[in-house]
């Protein structure tokens, strides 16, 4: 029988040739700052527009949405704060429930949680780790009603009002089909594109296609700001809305301090932004690096027989975090332990959602495919290498 123990050491050297480093630790996923970073935050300062006011905020979310092809983007305190506005600016209120993943990073849940709803976790799919829109279907046709233009749930009878994918390591969902779904439901789509900037569905980039998409730019991600996130939207008014109720809906005044709403100090500074535009005009050269380094994962792990995730079917992935799929959970603790005994950072996927003490009592759809990946998956290394 096929003994994965056996390519331990085999697997290590490849990973320690790739990031050039014979010994020490290997993160999963380092920043890489080799461009205007210094430069852009000395204007900060030497300038002294530091905080929520200054160029590198408005250049930023240009940037962003130039490259995202989004008509609107709005920078955000961080993901989660980008995730809890676009779900507050689709109506989300307390007593409502909200679709996501079971399979996905705290932030997803905590921001419909924020907005007082409760969330309901459906199962994903096997190829793309991102909300499996047959799940989502059959959940919705055994379980919910059409009242009054809105969906509500037939177990706790309330409104379902938003639903949330994600796309999971930068491998896109199938989004057109669950769009398609949540139309015909009344369900608003907030995609969280946390993990997926550079990454496109047939060609047009995540984040894009639901009324909301989010970003993040937090330390581990593609590009980072320190902390960070961005709302994409291509509706005007909403656009407007979001830019209004993440600055505390300050009414545009030379001195007077009047605020029309209660709303949320959830800015990003002028300093992380500025990091942000050094980040962006690096990020083309990043994503061809780390589709190098898939491609070379892809081939070394075929020779041993073990299964790295490569990007679905209709999609270009920015593989922000490289996964294994083992054989089983056996295989994958052993894998955990020796890798991170050895100094090359591997983790497993996060903690199932319905599994968490907060939200262990929400409503689930089947989660077999989740369950399967939960005691499979690994991430390995992924940061872009320099050379
Ligand atoms: C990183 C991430 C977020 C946002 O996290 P922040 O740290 O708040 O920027 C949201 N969802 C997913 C799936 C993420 O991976």
């Amino acid at each position: 029988m096929f003994k994965l123990e056996s390519k331990y050491t085999e697997i290590i050297k490849f990973i320690r040739e790739k990031y050039n480093t014979p010994e020490g630790m290997i993160y999963l996923h380092e920043p890489r700052f080799n461009g205007n970073e210094k430069k852009y935050l000395n204007e900060c300062i030497d300038t002294t527009f530091v905080s929520s006011v200054g160029k590198f905020v408005t250049r930023f979310e240009e940037m962003i949405a130039e490259f995202t092809g989004a008509k609107h983007a709005i920078a955000a305190v961080n993901g989660t704060a980008a995730l809890h506005i676009s779900l507050l600016l689709c109506d989300v209120k307390p007593e409502d429930e909200v679709i996501t993943q079971a399979l996905t990073f705290i932030a997803t849940t905590n921001a419909i949680a924020y907005t007082g709803a409760k969330p309901i976790f459906i199962d994903v799919d096997k190829d793309t780790m991102g909300l499996s829109p047959k799940s989502l279907e059959s959940f919705l046709s055994e379980n919910t009603t059409q009242k009054n233009g809105f969906c509500f749930n037939n177990t706790s009878g309330k409104r379902i009002k938003s639903c949330v994918p994600m796309h999971t390591f930068g491998h896109p969902c199938r989004i057109d089909e669950i769009i398609a779904i949540c139309k015909r439901y009344n369900i608003d789509v907030v995609e969280d594109a946390a993990e997926s900037l550079g990454s496109y569905f047939k060609g047009q980039h995540t984040g894009t296609f639901g009324k909301f998409g989010t970003l993040s730019f937090n330390g581990n991600k593609t590009i980072t700001t320190g902390g960070g996130g961005m709302i994409l939207t291509n509706d005007d008014e909403l656009g407007k809305l979001a830019k209004h109720i993440t600055t505390t809906a300050k009414v545009p005044h030379r001195w007077e301090f009047v605020h029309d709403m209660t709303a949320y100090n959830y800015r990003l500074t002028n300093l992380a932004s500025a990091l942000g535009c050094a980040q962006m005009e690096q990020l083309p050269g990043f994503l061809i690096q780390k589709r190098k380094l898939a491609v070379a994962y892809t081939e070394f792990f075929n020779q041993l027989n073990i299964k790295f995730q490569t990007e679905p079917k209709n999609s270009s992935s920015n593989y922000w975090l490289n996964a294994l799929i083992l054989n089983d959970k056996p295989e994958q603790s052993s894998f955990l332990e020796y890798m991170n005994n050895h100094e090359v950072m591997v983790r497993p996927v996060w903690q199932l959602m319905n599994r968490l003490e907060m939200y262990k009592d929400c409503q689930c759809g089947s989660l077999e495919n989740t369950e399967w990946l939960a005691d499979r998956v690994v991430n390995i290394p992924s940061s872009v290498i320099i050379n």
